[in-house]
């Protein structure tokens, strides 16, 4: 498998799910690709094309996160990975996780999030520009509009192609995962060409899903589902944006960022990376949550057929959470990533030794 440390926290943490992996018995080779901050200061660029050929050939990965510098004229590597590789669908869980505090008693959502188009298709116009200029021009000619002189512009497509294959992806999930209602947010009210084509597309598709429960949900009304009545959601289906807000919202609700995993899909590759970003804030301290890494790997195993692998490191991380002994600080503990690591590896063999 590939695997891409990342920055910031990234190397920390990658080298913790290493650990837990080893610990399952699963026999990964693990082939090390680096991309960021690092690469980018020695190579002119973040994500050198070994990195992609390196997915290429192993279809899946593992992957720390990678920061996007501001400003500083490199497209998001993250952006990039998941649209070299076509990786339309990001599945993040939410998962009530026993020993943290949480608002509610039953929080088990599933967020997937369309992860090539909307607001993240890089389609902008710098404040300024003379393109900007020219874009001006035209929409006050095409729709009579005035853009500010002072505006930059983002453009926002959200295609029926680009549409379907998500929500057929998201309703064979359901299936799969025995997950019985499907929860569309949108904002076609306001957006009625953009977010209309998915509410419309996505509503269309459910019809070919009758075991399935549809429903759809305007986007400011879903948040406050999500923060008073998670329980009456199963899987959530969102474009692009709304997808990475509500997924960190999600995971705020079950212990925050340092145990939220993730996964982006494709029909041919697979790339497995926490939610969270590098936080540079507490990189190279030894104080990063391994949790969310882990439980990504977890999902990485579970796509690999190696599902026993995978609920052996679930149940260890609940063990290790219940037992409270061996916490991060961001859980209120004082151990470190690496002793965090260590518990859920040991918990893992003890699961593996008494089966
Ligand atoms: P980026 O620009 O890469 O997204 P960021 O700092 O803006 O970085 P995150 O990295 O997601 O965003 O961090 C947000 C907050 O959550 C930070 O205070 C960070 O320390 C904290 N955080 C994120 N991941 C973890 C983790 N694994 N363990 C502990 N704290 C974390």
């Amino acid at each position: 498998m590939t695997l891409i440390p990342g920055d910031g926290i990234g190397p920390e943490v990658s080298e913790a799910a290493r650990m837990v992996i080893a610990a399952t018995g699963a026999q990964i080779e693990w082939d090390i690709q680096e991309a960021g901050a690092a690469v980018a200061a020695r190579e002119g660029t973040p994500l050198p094309d070994r990195v992609i050929e390196s997915i290429r050939r192993n279809r899946t990965a593992l992957k720390g996160p990678i920061a996007t510098p501001v400003g500083t004229g490199f497209r998001s590597v993250n952006v990039a990975l998941r649209q070299e590789l076509d990786l339309f669908a990001a599945v993040r869980p939410a998962l009530k996780l026993p020993g943290l505090p949480s608002r509610h008693p039953r929080v088990d959502i599933v967020v997937i999030r369309e992860n090539t188009e909307d607001l993240y298709a890089g389609i902008e116009f710098e404040r300024g520009s003379a393109e900007l200029q020219r874009l001006r021009d035209e929409l006050r000619s095409l729709a009579g509009l005035d853009v500010p002189a002072d505006a930059g512009v983002t453009v926002k497509p959200i295609s029926i192609t680009g549409t379907r294959r998500v929500v057929a992806f998201a309703f064979d999930f359901a299936r799969r995962h025995g997950r019985g209602k499907v929860t569309v947010g949108h904002k076609a009210n306001i957006m009625r060409f953009s977010d209309g084509v998915f509410l419309r597309t996505a509503a269309e598709e459910a019809a070919a899903y009758p075991d399935v429960e549809f429903e759809s949900c305007q986007i400011d009304e879903l948040a406050l589902r999500v923060a008073s009545e998670p329980e009456s959601l199963d899987l959530l289906l969102l474009p692009n944006l709304y997808g990475d807000i509500v997924s960190d919202l999600c995971a705020g609700l079950v212990g925050g960022l340092g145990v939220a995993p993730g996964a982006n899909l494709g029909w041919e590759y697979a790339l497995f990376e926490p939610v969270h970003g590098s936080a540079p804030d507490i990189a190279g301290k030894g104080a990063a949550n391994p949790v969310a890494i882990v439980l990504s790997g977890a999902m990485m195993l579970d796509h690999l057929g190696e599902g026993r692998a995978a609920r052996v490191i679930r149940d260890a991380v609940q063990s290790v959470l219940r037992e409270s002994s061996a916490l991060t600080p961001d859980l209120g503990g004082t151990a470190s990533t690496e002793g965090m690591a260590r518990a859920i590896a040991d918990k893992a063999a003890e699961v593996l030794g008494s089966a």
